[in-house]
């Protein structure tokens, strides 16, 4: 089986790396079909070339935010990385909203939607949330901010290339790429794309539950079979801490034994656990930083220390 399918051909496909895959007859119905459709045997694309040199040109350090799961907070933890880095002012940080069809990066980042993105003769300009921090999402191409977008693969992936190729980032230390969940064709752009400029790894983002345990393994599985290293797992919602007693109590109960002893499994680092805190959700909705008005909560902690041993790992090669 091609290692990028999830599942195996069926006994009429006309073979993934045909020039009719994924859009023969005999491949409707099957499961494999916008990977192969948007993805293989497409032959080389002769803007790869272009990427990877912007890439290997401004962009040092490349990181990607995966969760098995929606509802963990993975768009609330990029948001969280990218201020976290971002208040270290020697850095340039970029932060890339790869979720097309569910884009909530740009509002949880302060950004104001209503914003368009200008073109000038060095590309399209990133929408800046400070001096040194970046961001760019489909959400600020849309007619309205609850414009629906129902886009298949190739179309996808064309805007994913524009990101890298067309998006005038200048210089980053780090480019944090915000994903959706699961394993689709925005993880499949984005790894084909970075794939010769290198990407540093992935934090992968779970809560303490099997049912979310259950889809990290499968996104484990995906990170392995397109090489992409794990730099760690991140627990989020772990224990819920009341803002004002500070009393510690469990929403969702790690059954099975949570985020560090899955990571024990899989022998990945096991980055820490992130309290649920209700303050966190309330910054989200109002664009706020957290971690700058919140400074005593036991979540900010637990996301600095995530984010100091982070740039020990990424850091240590520089
Ligand atoms: S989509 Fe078509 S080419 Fe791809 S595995 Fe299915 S049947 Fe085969």
């Amino acid at each position: 089986m091609n290692t990028l399918l999830t599942h195996p051909e069926p006994a009429h496909c006309p073979g993934p790396e045909s020039q009719t895959a994924g859009k023969d007859e005999s491949c409707n119905g099957c499961p494999n079909q916008s990977i192969c459709a948007s993805q293989l045997n497409k032959g080389p694309d002769p803007d790869m070339a272009i990427v990877t040199s912007k890439i290997d040109e401004y962009i040092k350090h490349k990181i990607l935010v995966l969760s098995g799961k929606g509802g963990v907070g993975k768009s609330t933890f990029t948001a969280m990385l990218s201020f976290a880095l971002a208040a270290d002012q020697s850095l340039e940080i970029g932060s890339l909203d790869l979720d097309i069809c569910g884009p909530s990066l740009p509002k949880i980042l302060g950004c104001n939607l209503n914003e368009t993105i200008h073109s000038s003769n060095s590309g399209w300009s990133p929408i800046y949330i400070d001096d040194n921090l970046s961001t760019m999402s489909i959400a600020f191409m849309l007619p309205n901010p609850d414009s629906a977008i129902i886009w298949r693969g190739a179309k996808k992936n064309g805007l994913i290339k524009q990101f890298l190729k067309d998006v005038d980032w200048g210089y980053l230390d780090y480019l944090i790429i915000d994903t959706p969940p699961g394993t689709s064709d925005e993880h499949l752009s984005i790894t084909s794309y970075l794939k010769d400029s290198g990407i540093d790894g992935c934090l992968i983002i779970t809560t303490p539950q099997e049912v979310s345990l259950l889809d990290v393994r499968k996104e484990i599985d995906f990170v392995k079979k397109v090489n992409i290293p794990i730099l760690g797992l991140v627990e989020n919602m772990s224990g819920f801490v009341c803002p004002n007693c500070k009393g510690e109590s469990q929403i969702f109960k790690p059954t099975t034994g949570g985020g560090e002893s899955l990571a024990k499994e899989f022998n990945i680092p096991f980055l820490g656990e992130v309290p649920l805190d209700p303050r966190i959700a309330r910054c989200c909705d109002n664009g706020e930083n957290f971690l700058e008005l919140y400074t005593d909560s036991p979540a900010t902690t637990a996301i600095l220390d995530i984010v100091d041993n982070l740039r020990d790992q990424i850091e240590a090669n520089d």
